[in-house]
């Protein structure tokens, strides 16, 4: 079977993207089980442009067809922050819990409709020949007042779907997969492998 490296080092991701790429006929392995460990700096102004870096400098090195995604939440009430920067939002290393309190902190007092929100990933394909595409996935929610659930990771705890009356961190995996910007990008990009 032909091998495809998903470029993540996020465990929780890579759990997401083996269910929805199971069908996909090739042999899905992350950065870890490629041997593959270098640390690729993400300074694209998009979400696109930060999956078409990572995704097309592993590629060269492993010369494999290589996926790679950039996500993130975008607040409306906070300009589209933190955007491209969720991961470093606040610090790398500080825990979710507490950026999860300072975005719900900064949306004290406003209206349900003034709390909108979504889940964007960019996901890019890149083959060894220079060939490269990219498609988008969102999921658009509210920021609930509340964290809840234990499902999921990041900012699912403060990310209320209004359809399911639930946050993503209160759906189970596949019910997730089904709806999230992830499982969207995903299965569009299936599509031109
Ligand atoms: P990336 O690894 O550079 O794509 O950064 C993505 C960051 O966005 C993660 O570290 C999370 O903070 C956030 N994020 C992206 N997708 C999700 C999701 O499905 N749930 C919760 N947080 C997410």
């Amino acid at each position: 079977m032909e091998r495809l490296i998903f470029a993540t080092g996020n465990a929780d991701k890579m759990k997401e993207i083996r269910m929805i790429l199971a069908d996909s006929g090739y042999e899905i392995m992350s950065m870890k089980e490629a041997g593959i460990d270098v640390d690729i700096v993400e300074d694209g102004s998009t979400f696109e442009e930060n999956a078409v870096i990572k995704a097309t400098a592993i590629s060269k090195l492993a010369g494999c067809l290589v996926l790679a995604d950039d996500s993130g939440l975008e607040v409306d009430a906070m300009d589209g922050a933190p955007g491209i920067y969720s991961a470093r939002f606040e610090g790398v290393d500080t825990p979710y819990s507490v950026k999860n309190k300072i975005i719900m902190d900064k949306l004290e007092g406003l209206p349900e409709e003034e709390r909108t929100a979504r889940f964007v990933c960019a996901i890019a394909a890149a083959w060894p020949d220079g060939r490269v595409e990219t498609r988008r996935g969102t999921i658009e929610g509210t920021i609930a007042h509340e964290p809840a659930g234990e499902n999921g990771f990041g900012y699912d705890p403060i990310f209320y779907v209004p359809e399911y009356g639930k946050t993503t961190a209160q759906l189970d995996p596949e019910e997730k997969n089904k709806i999230s910007h992830r499982g969207k990008a995903l299965r569009m990009i299936k599509e031109v492998l």
